[in-house]
């Protein structure tokens, strides 16, 4: 997924890609874990522009998944997506910071990472990396089917969503009881 800096037009570029997941190793990684799979291939759509040295991209980057309910347990599938800004740039601007140390006002240079800047080298960006990264930001980390999932019950294990049990109250009065018995005991 490379961008080849030279042959960027004042106009810019529209970028329409789907990529495989083979292009990701970090996203396949992540799916080796278990934590979800992914279906099909991510899709990118990004305008591509020349500020002065700099090139910008920014658009937005999808992957259909599946996870597993945190709740619960049961499988679904749904979109992870990134909307995102890059900066391309081949050398940082000469930007100088004071810093006080000591009660001195020393010089300090920011690093890329400060700028919110990517570096690149030559003629070609590789966008695969920093995607990806926006993708592994945006997983869920406690991925819910629904907001709405009541889950299973923890005592019996039926699936709250679809049938109700006795346990719930049973285990708000052993909570009130033991707070009871703590309270008791602090007097
Ligand atoms: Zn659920
Ligand atoms: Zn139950």
């Amino acid at each position: 997924m490379f961008i080849s800096v030279d042959e960027l037009k004042e106009a810019g570029l529209l970028l329409n890609l789907e990529e495989p997941l083979i292009a990701f190793p970090v996203l396949i990684e992540i799916a080796d874990s278990g934590s979800c799979q992914f279906v099909g291939p991510v899709t990118i759509q990004a305008k591509v522009f020349k500020i002065h040295e700099m090139v910008v991209v920014e658009g937005l980057a999808a992957v259909c998944a599946t996870f597993t309910c945190s709740r619960c347990l049961k499988e679904f599938e749904q979109s992870v997506s990134s909307d995102f800004v890059l900066t391309y740039c081949r050398e940082l601007p000469q930007v100088e910071v004071e810093v006080e140390v000591d009660g001195e006002e020393e010089g300090a240079e920011l690093s890329a990472d400060d700028m919110g800047l990517i570096l690149f080298d030559g003629q070609k960006i590789d966008l695969s990396e920093s995607i990806q990264e926006q993708l592994v930001m945006a997983l869920p980390s406690r991925p819910v089917c629904d907001e709405k999932c009541k889950g299973l019950c923890p005592q019996c294990g039926v699936d709250l969503d679809l049938a109700s049990c006795d346990c719930r109250p049973q285990a708000v009065s052993l909570k009130m009881a033991a707070l009871k018995d703590f309270k008791v005991k602090k007097t």
